[in-house]
């Protein structure tokens, strides 16, 4: 079976060409094979099988929710009750949720069947996955190369074709990056659309769940479903959700004003292919008759530095709970208290991981806070504003989704900065809270994939998902 969307499957179930059950055990099969993939770091795939029943009779009395059909992966970040969550890291090994994240909850009222969980680097924290505490994800497009990251297990789950959708969490990122690299569909809504009640917590002015599909539709669907008001995120916008799904097929994309960044587009470390392949994409939008302009924004070089400020004290003050007395791993060399923090942390937190806290506890520190922390509050002040006033005459912002494509296992992973400018591009979208989108549009000379990124108004993600449609659909 080769589904790539969940129309596809909707038209096969009702013609009674394939059941939840056939579709489930097909994913399974192919789980197993891709295995070396390590995208996925449990299967619930009796539970699963389970789910397909019932969701196999309640599509004969007609009573399936809008996801009947989809077979979903979440990242090892979301808490699904009764099941291990560990955020990939060993601090949490062997730790079950006691509750649903709400949009694990919200996506099972729908009847999408949750397949198994996906790896990722440690606590969401980097760009190509090899930061796991169980092991690297591979490329399926080419092993030797990074899926990405940090959503990397479930980017590659996509793409290898080991689930039709799956969920990951953007805070500087980590759902774009994977998605180019991987050649998928990969979406952060906009700051406040999306509860993250149940998400492990990173940097919690940034984070936000989205979805990673194979096209546009799945993607809407996935984000209505989940978006809205939740009691237990106070950070929710109460504006309604609309049928994305339904109404971005509404939009008159041909009205449209797109902005490029030329500051991106002209940046030396870009890969030239991918330069030369936005520009093609800027001239056949023109040809379209779309206005597509430059659009000046001096800041990008200050992304990743404040990105890398801001995140890092948010996950100082966060990862503080990981102490080895409430849950998650204690160290059995522990003597009393103070060793028992000192070395359940030492023991069970990977170097990365490690580094942030540093870092972050530095920049909070009070000879140094006005320095970093408060500097870095009054740079974030300023991409809003001037993201907000290019918005203001625009309805989209075209700029790369990363600087090159995949990079080979090892390329940065001994050098933090270079690593860190991985998400030279993506971070622009965490710092303002604005929707983005990374489209699977180019193909490198080198074989592999990589994505053109849309980021949109606040809260519009109607328009966003219509001009990706679009663009997923114009010949370039
Ligand atoms: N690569 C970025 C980082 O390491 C983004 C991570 C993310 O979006 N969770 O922080």
């Amino acid at each position: 079976m080769n589904y790539r969307s969940l129309q596809a499957i909707k038209r096969d179930l009702k013609l009674g060409k394939v059941t939840c059950q056939a579709l489930v055990s097909d994913y399974l099969t192919r789980i197993e094979k891709e295995k070396h993939l390590n995208a996925f770091l449990e299967v619930w795939g009796d539970e699963a099988l389970a789910q397909a029943k019932g969701i196999d009779e309640k599509i004969q009395k007609g009573t399936a929710g809008k996801l009947a059909g989809m077979v979903i992966g979440i990242k090892d970040n979301l808490c699904y009750k009764g099941h291990k969550v560990t955020g990939s890291s060993k601090i949490l090994e062997g730790f079950e949720s006691l509750y649903n994240a709400t949009v694990v909850e919200r996506l099972i009222a729908e009847d999408a069947i949750i397949i198994g969980r996906c790896n990722c680097d440690e606590f969401a924290m980097g760009s190509s996955n090899e930061k796991s505490a169980y092991g690297k994800v591979l490329n399926p497009h080419d092993n030797k190369r990074v899926p990405g990251g940090s959503s990397g297990g479930s980017t590659a789950a996509v793409a290898a074709n080991l689930c039709l959708a799956a969920l990951g969490s953007d805070t500087g990122g980590s759902i774009r990056q994977p998605a180019s690299f991987c050649g998928v569909v990969g979406m952060k809504p906009t700051y406040g659309k999306v509860s993250r009640y149940g998400l492990l917590a990173y940097a919690s002015s940034f984070d936000q769940v989205g979805p990673l599909t194979n096209n546009i539709e799945d993607a809407a669907l996935i984000v209505e479903v989940m978006a809205g008001k939740d009691e237990y995120d106070s950070t929710l916008s109460d504006k309604p959700i609309p049928d994305y799904s339904i109404e971005y097929k509404k939009v008159d994309t041909k009205k449209l004003r797109i902005a490029y960044l030329k500051d991106c587009v002209e940046h030396t470390g870009l890969d030239p292919e991918i330069r030369a392949h936005l520009e093609k994409t800027i001239d056949a939008l023109k040809k379209q008759g779309h206005v597509v302009e430059p659009a000046s924004f001096p800041l990008t070089d200050y992304a990743v530095p404040s990105y890398y400020v801001l995140t890092t004290a948010e996950a100082s003050s966060n990862l503080s709970r990981y102490s080895g007395i409430n849950y998650g791993y204690r160290s059995p060399n522990a003597t009393d208290l103070e060793s028992t923090y000192k070395k359940s942390r030492t023991e069970g937190f990977g170097t990365e991981v490690k580094r942030r806290i540093m870092l972050g506890t530095f920049v909070l520190s009070s000879g140094y806070f006005d320095a970093y922390y408060s500097k870095a509050q009054k740079v974030r002040r300023l991409f809003s504003e001037q993201t907000e006033a290019i918005l203001k005459d625009y309805d989209l912002i075209l700029l790369p989704s990363t600087p090159g494509p995949a990079f080979l296992f090892g390329q940065n992973d001994l050098d933090p900065v270079k690593m860190y400018l991985e998400d030279i591009f993506t971070v622009q979208a965490n710092i303002t809270g604005l929707p983005a989108i990374s489209l699977p549009l180019g193909k490198h000379s080198n074989g592999m994939p990589f994505g053109v990124q849309l980021m949109g108004k606040r809260h519009d993600e109607t328009t966003l998902f219509a001009f990706s449609d679009y663009l997923m659909n114009i010949p370039t």
